[in-house]
């Protein structure tokens, strides 16, 4: 039996846990010598006061500690931490694993239950009916992929099949596509939801069954190749699903990266003008997580007219805009959004348009523009603009 004591801040240390942790991570936490890097390193540390202590979890996470508090439930899972730590720890990962005990204890906070029951029942985590899945597209006349005629699948996501400003998104991506001609298709109202949701609140056993069941639904419509909406997708079907599953049966690709490719082909251009001056916000999942930092920019700078002046943190020192590890579906107080330093940064490069390629980031950015009054400046996805100069 697992000995199990109290101590007075409520700790709990559990050799069970301690073991199942080592065994979700592959016992990451190891190789962490408690530099403090990653603490000072931490966007947190920006927005609240006392930062929130990345190598304390880190030493829990040796210990076979668990601490219920807030705190883990803050990491935007950015991976500002790793790209510094001088031991390599896969910090997110020890993060998900700390939060799967919390899970196991029910102590996890109000509102993210509820997050998985709607994975559960509607397969997506924004309680949406199944059925209005692909109600985005009904005037658009996107067949339902079939791998004889297709030469994709366009992966839509849960976030771009029901939020209204992230199905623009989704419908400026349809436009490229067919712009470009290519043949592809779309699952409809049967396209399953990818997990990434259940991954980020560190739920991996339940991530992997969704895992699981979306595989043998690509697998069974013949899906090779699919070009995501969402690089919280784009990262879960690259990094996750093979760790788990061995190598997948299709390729994946970020949309920014196929229309890089298509333009580089020749089979998409992008001939009209717009003359406005840009900034480029990296999606943490695009940049840190996938070391992408060319292809949106390649696509914006082949617009004729467009001005590209990049902010003080750019690439892989981006500043995250708070909305991922499961932070979209937890409160952020007025004052700690990471969001609002990063309108900050893009007005004082005198852009108009912060371009980004994140449904979660355009949320957390346009919400940030709205609280701090800033109407001066605006943000579009990559896939927007494109759209423009294709239809100008
Ligand atoms: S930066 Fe790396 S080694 Fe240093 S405390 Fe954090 S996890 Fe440990
Ligand atoms: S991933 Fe980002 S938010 Fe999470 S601990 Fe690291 S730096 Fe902080």
């Amino acid at each position: 039996m697992a000995e199990q004591m109290m101590v007075e801040t409520d700790l709990i240390i559990d050799d069970e846990q301690w073991l199942e942790l080592n065994e979700l991570t592959g016992g990451a936490a190891a190789t962490c010598y408690q530099c403090g890097v990653c603490t000072a390193i931490c966007p947190w540390g920006e927005v609240r006061d006392g930062t929130v202590s990345v190598r304390t979890m880190m030493r829990q996470a040796q210990l076979g500690l668990l601490d219920c508090s807030e705190e883990l439930w803050l990491c935007a899972t950015c991976a500002q931490c790793e790209m510094y730590c001088p031991r390599g720890v896969n910090i997110v990962d020890v993060i998900r694993g700390l939060r799967y005990l919390v899970w196991q204890q029910r102590q996890t906070p109000k509102g993210l239950p509820s997050l998985l029951w709607s994975i559960h029942w509607n397969s997506n985590p924004w309680t949406q009916p199944p059925s209005l899945r692909s109600a985005w597209a009904k005037d658009l006349n996107i067949p339902i992929f079939d791998p004889v005629q297709h030469e994709i699948l366009l992966y839509v996501g849960c976030t771009a099949s029901y939020e209204q400003r992230a199905q623009q998104v989704a419908r400026a991506v349809a436009r490229l596509l067919n712009a470009a001609e290519i043949s592809f298709g779309f699952l409809g109202d049967d396209e399953p939801c990818c997990g990434e949701a259940a991954l980020s609140v560190g739920h991996k056993p339940y991530f992997w069954e969704i895992a699981n069941n979306t595989t043998r639904c690509f697998r069974e419509k013949g899906v090779s190749h699919l070009v995501t909406v969402s690089p919280h997708c784009f990262d879960v079907f690259v990094n996750h699903y093979p760790a788990f599953m061995g190598q997948n049966s299709f390729v994946a690709q970020h949309y920014p990266q196929y229309l890089a490719q298509l333009l580089r082909e020749g089979r998409l251009r992008l001939d009209g003008s717009v003359t406005r001056q840009f900034t480029f916000h990296d999606p943490c999942y695009l940049s840190r997580h996938n070391g992408e930092l060319d292809a949106p920019r390649q696509i914006l700078q082949t617009i004729p007219g467009l001005k590209l002046v990049e902010m003080a943190h750019a690439g892989i020192d981006a500043l995250c805009c708070g909305g991922g590890g499961g932070r979209m579906w937890l409160e952020t107080e007025p004052g700690q959004r990471f969001a609002d330093s990063r309108i900050q940064e893009a007005l004082e490069t005198g852009a108009e348009v912060i371009a980004t390629a994140c449904p979660f980031c355009i949320a957390c950015l346009e919400d940030s523009i709205k609280a701090q009054r800033v109407p001066e400046l605006t943000v579009m996805d990559v896939s927007e603009i494109a759209a423009l100069a294709h239809d100008t």
